[in-house]
């Protein structure tokens, strides 16, 4: 193993979904986002814990990302957000996928589905991305799926902008405007079964929005939708990246550390190399901005980020080793990973003894490296993190 190395506790998924779900209205159900390879966390994994956790629904970005959940053997609904060009359509209905209608395939001449494909019409009422802009627009996609025998009408949906923004008014008019869609859907007589609005900001944010679905991604994921956002149950982290120190080294002051030579130290100092890099997800901009936790305590990135390895400053960690494991986000490494105890399992044998380890040491190990606040070193989102971490990173599911 190359010594990086994520822990997906997808118990940790499922307990956020089975909590989310408390906060819902009654009857209503939950579509669990897991596009883009379940934000980072594997696609199919996330789903399965999703579903353990009483999603109903899953929500992807194209057709095969789909097509991965059903050959995966997961018959859940699931329902792709982004367009599918209408050459797609057949395959979607074939799979028993719920495809968006958002503007213009109604026109293109889609050929026959068999069965009948699923639709769910998109409107666009403040996210100027996809979707019918009027309420006009979106009734006669409405009269054009249900004048075909081989569509079913199934929900009416949009997608909130600001949700997350609670001094914003920027999401309670596009629930009012919404909502009028609904009305006007309702007055036709083409009110569809599933009408959704709420991400996991609109969720926690008004039982209002619920209406008969939610569609919850970065919760499920045990985040909240944005640093300060109060969300009304407890969620928990899922992803745990971690590396192991490959050499620690003594610096003379006035040494420089990493590419560009942009730190130079003001002291003797100890610098722990790690191999994580950019290519693994771990953004550049965190070069002489980031932090891991190592041995407990917090000790900050020094020198540029390099595509496959960074360096970090573990001077005042004196016990600090190679063959010790840096926590990069999540949960702080147990203690009996370091000093070269990880390394020195090989075979199939390690990947179980981390897992179990993990498990054991994960209710009496209080310190941990969130997303979030990595996000915010990183000047972005946590979203943006999870989705990073490359394919290379193996991942371990707990
Ligand atoms: C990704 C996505 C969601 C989930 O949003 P979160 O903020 O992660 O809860 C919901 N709806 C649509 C259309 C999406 O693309």
């Amino acid at each position: 193993m190359r010594g990086t190395f994520a822990v997906i506790d997808t118990r940790a998924m499922e307990d956020n979904v089975r909590a989310i779900r408390g906060v819902l209205r009654p009857g209503v159900q939950l579509l669990t986002a897991v596009k883009a390879g379940g934000y980072g966390h594997g696609a199919v994994p996330a789903a399965r814990a999703a579903l353990a956790g009483g999603a109903t629904a899953l929500g992807v970005a194209s057709l095969e990302e789909a097509l991965e959940l059903r050959r995966a053997g997961i018959d859940a609904q699931v329902l792709v957000f982004g367009r599918v060009p209408a050459v797609g359509l057949p395959v979607a209905a074939a799979a028993g996928v719920d495809v968006t209608l958002t503007s213009d395939w109604a026109t293109e001449g889609v050929p026959p589905c068999s069965p009948a494909l699923r639709v769910h019409i998109k409107v666009d009422t403040g996210m100027a991305r996809l979707g019918f802009r009027d309420t006009a627009g979106a009734l006669r996609a409405a009269e054009f799926v249900q004048s075909r025998s081989d569509m079913e009408l199934v929900g009416l949906f949009s997608h909130l902008a600001c949700a997350d923004d609670l001094a914003s008014d920027h999401a309670p008019r596009q629930a009012e405007r919404f909502a009028a869609i609904v009305n006007a859907f309702e007055a036709a007589g083409l009110r569809p079964p599933q009408v959704h609005l709420a991400n996991s900001a609109g969720t926690f944010r008004s039982a209002s929005w619920h209406h008969d679905l939610v569609r919850v991604g970065i919760s499920a994921y045990g985040l909240p939708p944005s640093a300060d956002f109060p969300v009304p149950c407890t969620l928990t982290q899922a992803m745990h990246v971690y590396a192991v120190v490959q050499r620690v080294a003594w610096l003379d002051e006035g040494e420089t550390v990493g590419y560009g030579a942009t730190f130079r130290t003001a002291r003797r100092t100890r610098v722990a190399t790690l191999p994580i890099g950019y290519a693994d997800g771990y953004h550049r901009v965190l070069s002489n901005r980031g932090q891991v936790l190592l041995r407990g305590r917090r000790v900050p990135v020094i020198g540029r980020v390099c595509m496959d390895q960074m360096m970090v400053d573990v001077t005042d960690v004196p016990e600090a080793a190679a063959g010790d494991v840096a926590t990069v986000y999540g949960m702080a490494a147990p203690d009996v990973w370091n000093g070269g105890a990880l390394q020195a399992r090989t075979g199939a044998d390690v990947a179980q003894w981390i897992c179990d380890t993990f498990r054991a040491h994960q209710a009496t190990q209080p310190s941990v490296l969130s997303l979030t606040e990595v996000a915010r070193a990183a000047d972005t989102i946590s979203y943006e993190l999870m989705c990073a971490l490359a394919p290379r990173v193996v991942r371990l599911y707990v």
